[in-house]
C-alpha cells in the first residue's frame, strides 16, 4: 500500500459523505423531497486501487477530468475486471480534437461539460460509431459559466436556452440531462445563498418554461467538497465530491 492509501480510509470517507449528503436532503424544500441527489466521486490524480475500495463500499459514479488520465483508468484491467458497472463522467474542458478518446472509453455514463454547439454537434455526429447497439443516446450536461470568469469553461448565462435547444432538437444522439457548473473559487457561505447555485437553478427554469419541459428533468450538477451540502439545500442533484472522500490532491503541475 502506498503513502496516500494508507493515511485515508476511503471507505469511511464515503460513508462520510453520503451520510452528510442525506442530512443535507432533510434540510431541503419539501418540493425538493422527491429528488436524491447523486453522487460523483471524483478521483483524478488518485490511485486505481481507491477507486476500486470506494467502488467495493456500493460507490458506482466517478468523475475525472482529465482525458488521457481517465482513458487509463477506464481501461486499467482490474478496473475492468472489479467494476464491471462503474459509471464515468467526464468532468474536464471538452477539447474538439479529443473527441474520439472521450468516446471510447469504456463505461462512458456522461459528459458534463459540453458548453457549445460546435461540440454538441460533432458529439452527435461521432457517437454512433462508438454505440456498438445504436440503442443507447449519450447523456450529456450543459456546462454554464455562472461565474463570468474568463478562465472557466462553459456557455454564458444568456446563452444556454440555445443550446440546450439545440442538443434537443438537432443532435438526436444526445441525451440532454441537465446542467453543470463549477461556481466561483472560495464563496463563502455565511454571505448567503451562491449566487452560482442561483443562477444555474435560474437558467434550469427558464429552459424548462421555454422548452415545455418538466424541471424534474433537468438535474443540476452543483457543488464540490466544500460546498456540497449547500448546493444541495438549493437542489443540487448531482454533487462532484474528491478531496473529502480521497484526501488531499495537490495541485496538478
Ligand atoms: C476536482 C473537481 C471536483 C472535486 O473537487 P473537490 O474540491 O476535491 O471535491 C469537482 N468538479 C470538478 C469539475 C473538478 O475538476
Amino acid at each position: 500500500m502506498n503513502k496516500i492509501m494508507a493515511e485515508v480510509d476511503v471507505k469511511s470517507g464515503l460513508r462520510s459523505i453520503l451520510q452528510r449528503i442525506d442530512a443535507a436532503c432533510q434540510k431541503r424544500n419539501p418540493e425538493l423531497r422527491c429528488l436524491t441527489p447523486r453522487l460523483v466521486a471524483v478521483s483524478k490524480t488518485k490511485p486505481i486501487e481507491m477507486i476500486i475500495e470506494c467502488y467495493e463500499e456500493g460507490q458506482r459514479h466517478f468523475g475525472e477530468n482529465y482525458i488521457q488520465e481517465l482513458a487509463e483508468k477506464a481501461n486499467n484491467k482490474d478496473i475492468l475486471e472489479k467494476c464491471k458497472e462503474i459509471q464515468w463522467h467526464y468532468i474536464g474542458n471538452v477539447q474538439s480534437n479529443k473527441l474520439n478518446k472521450i468516446l471510447g472509453i469504456p463505461n462512458l455514463y456522461i459528459i458534463e461539460t459540453v458548453d457549445r454547439e460546435k461540440i454538441a454537434e460533432a458529439l452527435n455526429k461521432s457517437w454512433p460509431k462508438f454505440n456498438e447497439n445504436g440503442e443507447k443516446k449519450l447523456n450529456v450536461f450543459i456546462q454554464v459559466n455562472t461565474s463570468g470568469e474568463e478562465a472557466k469553461g462553459g456557455v454564458e448565462p444568456t446563452n444556454v436556452i440555445s443550446l440546450a435547444k439545440f442538443v434537443i432538437e438537432q443532435c438526436p444522439n444526445l441525451k440532454f440531462d441537465g446542467l453543470m457548473t463549477i461556481g466561483r473559487f472560495d464563496y463563502n457561505v455565511e454571505d448567503g445563498p451562491n449566487p452560482d447555485f442561483l443562477c444555474l437553478k435560474r437558467c434550469r427554469d427558464e429552459i424548462c418554461q421555454h422548452l415545455e419541459i418538466d424541471w424534474k428533468d433537468v438535474k443540476l450538477s452543483m457543488g464540490m467538497s466544500d460546498d456540497f451540502e449547500h448546493a444541495i439545500e438549493l437542489g443540487s442533484t448531482n454533487v462532484r465530491v474528491g478531496s473529502s472522500i480521497f484526501g488531499y490532491r495537490p495541485r496538478k503541475v
